[in-house]
């Protein structure tokens, strides 16, 4: 089995849902007493949220390169960064360390064309919404129509009244561990926008958004970023092993 290397905190709300997953996971497939090997660099995130929001990109990408650098000589083989947010830093990342990044994204996007959609909504952060790293990266990888032929998938977002309040949610609340009704609701009615505008699915591009909603809140299947890096992770940690 390999060492995951995850790199938390970001918030740790989701870091803590990424470590039972992946040690659910494990167990799952080995059965027993087993559990995951890992090492996690868990940050402060007042810092990161304080820095993203003054767009010191720079600042950010040096502390994730020094925290994807501690957490490769803790003994991890490859790492996963527990934020999708964050992501618009693995090249920075990628730069600083010789173990292989487990993109978010890969695993969402290989759901997704599993699925053969061709329009999917996305909800996350504002960074994530509007910026191109990671929509780009889902479209890139492209779906598959009924009868095999290739086709991409567009990524839709939300109008800005709604992104603003996806976003505000994320860091006001679910990162601080509140999870509040009126704020399921509004996820709902985003969602329900989102599907009448013809997404097919819904990317929770967000690692927190599974703490306050889940499928009983869509009308169209969920892309929980979470639960699909964590999973991918096991898969890649177990490789070979045999369940
Ligand atoms: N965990 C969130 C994400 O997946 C937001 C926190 C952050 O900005 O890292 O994007």
């Amino acid at each position: 089995m390999q060492t995951i290397g995850l790199i938390g905190g970001m918030s740790w709300e989701s870091s803590a849902h990424y470590y039972r997953l992946i040690n659910q996971g494990v167990r799952d497939r080995l059965g027993d007493s087993h559990s995951a090997k890992s090492v996690m660099v868990s940050v402060d995130f007042a810092e990161i949220d304080r820095l993203q929001h003054d767009g010191d990109w720079a600042a950010l990408g040096a502390a994730m390169a020094e925290a994807a650098q501690a957490t490769a000589r803790a003994g991890a083989d490859f790492l996963i960064l527990c934020t999708n947010t964050m992501h618009k830093l693995a090249p920075e990342i990628e730069a600083a360390v010789d173990i292989p990044l487990l993109h978010i994204v890969d695993p969402a996007a290989a759901a997704i064309r599993a699925r053969g959609m061709t329009r999917v909504g996305l909800i996350g952060t504002a960074f994530t919404m509007e910026q191109d790293f990671y929509r780009a990266r889902i479209e890139r990888a492209g779906g598959e129509r009924a009868g095999g032929e290739r086709a991409g998938v567009e990524v839709i977002v939300p109008e800005a009244g709604d992104r603003r309040v996806v976003h505000d949610i994320i860091y006001r609340e679910l990162v601080r561990g509140i999870i509040d009704d009126a704020s399921r609701t509004a996820y709902r009615d985003v969602i329900a926008r989102l599907i009448a505008r013809g997404a097919e699915g819904i990317v929770l591009g967000c690692t927190e958004i599974m703490l306050l909603i889940g499928q009983g809140d869509s009308a169209v299947p969920l892309f929980d970023t979470t639960t699909l890096h964590a999973s991918a992770a096991v898969d890649r940690a177990l490789g070979g092993v045999a369940s």
